[in-house]
C-alpha cells in the first residue's frame, strides 16, 4: 500500500478478502468489508449475524472484527475504522465491490480519493506461494481423474446435459468442494467456446469439447480435452494436430522473463501458419487461483514479464462454425527455468 501510495484497502466478499484473512464471506446485501490500513490497523466489518462465521474463519487472529446490527449505519462504522487518516485519504476499493456499497462509502467519505485495490492485491495474488501451487496441483490432479472417466460417459444418443450431470457428480467425487462449470459441447456446438451444455443428443461422428473445473481447498481447476464419437469429422485430425502443436509451443514458451503476450503469440503463430489463425477467436489463457479467471491474462498487448509462481491456463482453440470446435487446456505454473504443466493427461483427442 505504501508503494502504491494508498492509505487503506476496502475489500468486500470475494477472493481478495479470502486471500488476506481466510474468511469466505457471503455476498450479502448487508455490508461485509475489510478495512486494511497501510499503518497496520486492520478491521473486518461484518453484519452482526455473520460474526460467528467470521470468527470461525480465524480472521480475528489477523484483524479486529467489528459488527453492525440491522438498523446501524455500516458506512459510518467504516468511517470510524478510518479515523486518524486524512479526510482526503487515498483508498483502494475492491474491484468487485458492488456499486451499492461503493456509492454508500463515497457518500460517507466525500473527500477521499478512490482507486482499484487490485493495484495491491493483483501483485500479491499473481505470484503463488508454495502452498497455493500445491493446492492448484491437487485440483489439477482431481480434474485429470475426472477426464479419465469422461470416455465412459460419452455415448451416441445421450444428451450433453445428461453427460454434464454425470461429469459434475464426478468433479465432486474426485475431491472438489464445488463444481464451477461443466461445458460439454458436441458436434457444431463445439464451435462456441463457452457453449451452454444443452439438450443436443450426441451422435456418431461428433467431436466433443469437454471443459470442466471445480474448486478444491479454495483453489480452482480448469482443464479441456477433446473426444470423438466414432469416426472424426472431415478435417478434424489436421485441426487437432495443429492445435496440439500450438498448445505445446505456448507451454514451451512460458518461462521467467518472457512476456505474457509472447506466450499468446507462440500459440497463435502455429495456428496461423497452419491456416487456422482466424478461427482462434480468444486469448490463449487466464491466470487461475482462488478465482477461475484472474491475473495474469495471456493475451496480445499484455507486456507483463512472467515470474516464478505465476499460474495460468494455456488453452488455444480452433472453432469452425457449423462444423466442430476443439480446445486443449492445461494449467501451468512458471518455475525457475520454464513452466510445469499441472494437467498431465495426454492431449490427443480420445476416440470413444
Ligand atoms: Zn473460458
Ligand atoms: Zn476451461
Ligand atoms: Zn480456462
Amino acid at each position: 500500500m505504501q508503494a502504491q501510495e494508498l492509505d487503506a484497502l476496502l475489500l468486500g466478499p470475494g477472493a481478495d478478502l479470502r486471500y488476506l484473512t481466510g474468511y469466505v464471506a457471503l455476498p450479502l446485501e448487508r455490508l461485509t468489508l475489510l478495512v486494511a490500513r497501510a499503518d497496520g490497523r486492520h478491521t473486518l466489518v461484518v453484519p452482526s449475524l455473520e460474526r460467528p462465521r467470521a470468527e470461525d474463519s480465524g480472521a480475528g487472529e489477523l484483524v479486529a472484527i467489528v459488527d453492525h446490527g440491522e438498523t446501524d449505519d455500516p458506512f459510518a462504522l467504516v468511517a470510524r475504522c478510518l479515523e486518524g487518516l486524512s479526510p482526503s485519504a487515498s483508498l483502494g476499493v475492491g474491484d468487485r465491490l458492488w456499486s451499492t456499497f461503493l456509492l454508500g462509502l463515497q457518500a460517507s467519505l466525500p473527500q477521499a480519493s478512490w482507486r482499484r485495490a487490485s493495484a495491491v492485491t493483483r501483485e500479491l495474488r499473481m505470484r503463488k506461494a508454495p502452498h497455493e501451487i500445491d493446492a492448484l496441483r491437487r485440483a489439477a490432479q482431481a480434474i485429470d481423474r475426472v477426464h479419465e472417466q469422461v470416455p465412459a460417459l460419452l455415448r451416441a444418443g445421450r444428451t450433453e446435459a445428461e453427460v454434464g450431470r454425470d461429469v459434475a457428480d464426478r468433479i465432486i467425487a474426485e475431491g472438489h468442494e464445488a463444481v464451477n462449470f461443466v461445458i460439454v459441447a458436441s458436434g457444431p456446438n463445439g464451435a462456441s467456446p463457452h457453449h451452454e451444455t444443452g439438450n443436443r443428443r450426441l451422435a456418431d461422428g461428433d467431436a466433443v469439447v469437454v471443459d470442466i473445473g471445480g474448486t478444491l481447498a479454495g483453489y480452482c481447476s480448469d482443464c479441456t480435452r477433446n473426444y470423438v464419437i466414432g469416426a472424426a469429422p472431415a478435417g478434424y485430425a489436421d485441426v487437432h494436430a495443429a492445435l496440439e502443436a500450438a498448445q505445446r509451443a505456448a507451454c514451451a514458451a512460458a518461462r521467467p522473463g518472457v512476456l505474457a503476450q509472447d506466450v499468446d503469440a507462440a500459440a497463435r503463430d502455429v495456428l496461423s501458419d497452419a491456416g487456422y489463425g482466424q478461427h482462434f477467436i480468444h486469448r490463449t489463457g487466464h491466470g487461475i487461483g482462488l478465482e477461475e479467471h484472474e491475473e495474469p491474462y495471456i493475451v496480445a498487448g499484455n507486456d507483463l514479464p512472467l515470474e516464478p509462481g505465476m499460474a495460468f491456463s494455456i488453452e488455444p482453440g480452433v472453432y469452425l462454425p457449423g462444423r466442430f470446435g476443439t480446445r486443449i487446456e492445461d494449467i501451468v505454473v512458471v518455475n525457475d527455468d520454464g513452466a510445469e504443466r499441472l494437467n498431465v493427461l495426454d492431449r490427443a483427442a480420445v476416440r470413444v
